[in-house]
């Protein structure tokens, strides 16, 4: 395998605060992969922000009364707080709506145009009678042509989530005072898909080792592929980097086109800010590097067809054939990671619906590493995934704190009460070689789950670690050897040294329990790197927040580090605190204000 990998994360949208469906879709998998890779020793870069642009945040703004720049600044900094508080370990996590961002999508949009693969094409755009003016797509409603509801937007219908145009609704209705629009000529730009269809289908016949269902879903796409236009009716977004286009002000590319190439942009700004601007093309022009791409089930076409022909265009290698873009020969994705739906009692989590529990929220009460354990062990990995209270209690009570807190923590105690410090060990007997070699083999297991994304699988076979010691701590019964020290200590070194090796492998998925574990066996310094909030500057733009974080230093390594004996131990406290069997019925206080 590589040593360079890129970690690309869907862009969570910034019209709200993000609620537990979406972390558990792109957060938590994609730091547990990625952790474990830098453990792994490879060189990862881990990059996502906020989708700042498209109709959704405008809507919002209006509906705050808060000027659109200001929602954007709002809901960013509330994003960028969550995903510190969970731990995610981005190298960057930025917005779309920097400089920065803004200069690299037109980069991109420049090489698809020069080869021939956006097109300016004659659509059908609507003004209002009564001024005579541009009508955004986003103050006409109707009927959506599609499911039938009366309440759907020029762009979008928020009942069945299809994109529309303007021209598509029945009964079209100006949101301003009610007219009717007239429709009448307009230019925009598409994305020539057809002309991209060929080399796409040649790139995903080579893609075998991705799961069938999505390789077939993404193939069966291509079947029907039609230019897809790029601009919008809008005053929000990334201007077109074309002289006559520049200046309009009701011209923008539209979100979808610009979020995507967040990936790059991100990747761009990352090397800019740590003193190496051209860093980023070791991860996206080097023929050794692999991308890996997690996001929710529902924005596999993005990350399939759409980014690819991004990149193919930008490359110069569709049916126009072309040069090599701007950027380079730029890399197509190698792996897509897509998890299905974590839904409350049965249907998908939705905050038009107020069905939702808050990231937020949930960190307040509950702290990082069980929501984070409870995403790896019972998330949406493969099917969708229904959250209950009484799940969440039951796994945080029973397995977290009984199996896995409670081995640490008698472990240590009893260490730390007979012997002040790591024992050593004498004699070891049968049932010693075999824990510590089953202990020992995990490390091909679950590195070998977790390289494939299996994180259910990967996390259960720690925890079978957990369990394993814990048997053999009953089967030893150290506590009654009082009279046999030599083999009391062999018992607790052998017990101590899984627990450091479980710590090890459970680091990647509880990042910060493993930091206390790891300084509670005595250990100093940083085990397990969290990211930190940087207040970044832009030319003589305002100043933003970003996730940036030290995660190359000395810290774990994926292997078996062998204890120190003698090393003083203290007392030490519980790892995980039992959450209330009532919470289970319930659910917290907050759940009826936000349900
Ligand atoms: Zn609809």
């Amino acid at each position: 395998m590589s040593s360079r990998v890129l970690t690309a994360v869907a862009w969570p949208y910034a019209n709200g605060p993000r609620h537990i469906g979406h972390v558990s879709g792109f957060g938590v998998p994609s730091d547990v992969f990625s952790r474990f890779m830098r453990m792994s020793g490879h060189d990862v870069l881990m990059v996502s922000g906020t989708d700042e642009h498209g109709t959704p945040i405008l809507v919002q703004a209006e509906k705050e009364g808060l000027p659109t720049r200001q929602l954007a600044d709002k809901y960013n900094r509330v994003i960028v707080e969550d995903l510190q508080g969970l731990g995610l370990s981005y190298d960057l996590f930025t917005r779309t709506t920097t400089r920065n961002h803004y200069r690299v999508v037109q980069q991109l949009f420049l090489g698809l145009f020069e080869n021939g693969y956006v097109v300016p094409k004659t659509a059908m755009g609507a003004i209002s009678p009564s001024t005579g003016r541009t009508l955004p797509d986003r103050y006409i409603e109707g009927t959506c042509p599609i499911c039938g509801y009366d309440g759907a937007r020029g762009d979008q219908c928020d009942n069945c989530g299809n994109q529309l145009d303007p021209v598509d609704l029945i009964n079209p209705r100006s949101r301003v005072n009610g007219e009717t629009p007239v429709f009448v000529e307009t230019e925009h730009f598409f994305l020539d898909l057809p002309a991209l269809a060929g080399s796409l289908g040649k790139w995903l016949a080579s893609r075998t080792d991705w799961r069938p269902n999505v390789l077939k879903f993404s193939q069966n796409l291509l079947e029907d592929l039609r230019p897809r236009a790029i601009t919008r009716d809008l005053d929000w977004g990334v201007p077109v980097p074309l002289d006559g286009w520049r200046d309009q002000p009701m011209k923008r590319l539209y979100v979808w086109f610009d979020a995507v190439i967040g990936y790059l942009s991100a990747s761009v700004e990352w090397a800019a800010r740590t003193g190496d601007p051209d860093a980023w093309q070791q991860w996206w022009i080097n023929p050794d590097a692999r991308g890996y791409y997690f996001m929710g089930k529902d924005n596999i076409v993005f990350h399939s067809v759409i980014w690819p022909g991004i990149l193919l265009g930008h490359n110069g290698e569709g049916d126009h054939g072309g040069r090599t873009g701007p950027m380079g020969e730029l890399r197509l994705p190698d792996e897509l990671v897509s998890s299905e739906f974590l839904t409350m009692s049965g249907s998908k989590f939705s905050t038009s619906r107020g069905k939702v529990i808050y990231v937020g929220d949930f960190l307040r009460e509950f702290g990082p590493d069980a929501l984070r354990y409870f995403i790896a062990v019972a998330g949406p990995e493969t099917t969708d995934t229904d959250f209950t209270w009484e799940e969440f209690v039951r796994r945080t009570n029973f397995e977290l704190a009984n199996e896995w807190g409670n081995l640490v923590n008698r472990s240590i105690s009893m260490a730390h009460k007979n012997n002040g410090a790591i024992p050593a060990p004498t004699e070891l007997r049968d049932i010693d070689h075999e824990l510590l070699s089953t202990s020992r083999a995990s490390f091909d297991t679950v590195g070998s789950l977790l390289g494939q994304n299996k994180f259910k699988q990967a996390i259960s076979e720690a925890m079978r670690l957990a369990g394993a010691a814990n048997k053999y701590l009953s089967d030893t019964e150290p506590w009654k050897l009082k009279d046999d020290t030599a083999r009391r200590d062999t018992v607790l070194h052998t017990a101590l040294q899984v627990v450091s090796d479980t710590n090890t492998l459970l680091t990647p998925f509880l990042p910060h329990a493993a930091q206390k574990v790891h300084e509670a066996l005595g250990g100093t310094g940083v085990w397990a790197a969290q990211p930190e909030i940087r207040t970044v500057g832009e030319d003589d733009a305002p100043d933003y927040p970003v996730l940036m974080g030290d995660y190359a230093g000395e810290q774990a390594r994926w292997a078996s580090t062998p204890i120190e004996v003698g090393r003083p131990l203290a007392k030490p406290t519980p790892l995980f605190t039992k959450l209330d069997e009532s919470l289970g019925v319930t659910g917290p206080d907050w759940a009826s204000i936000a349900t």
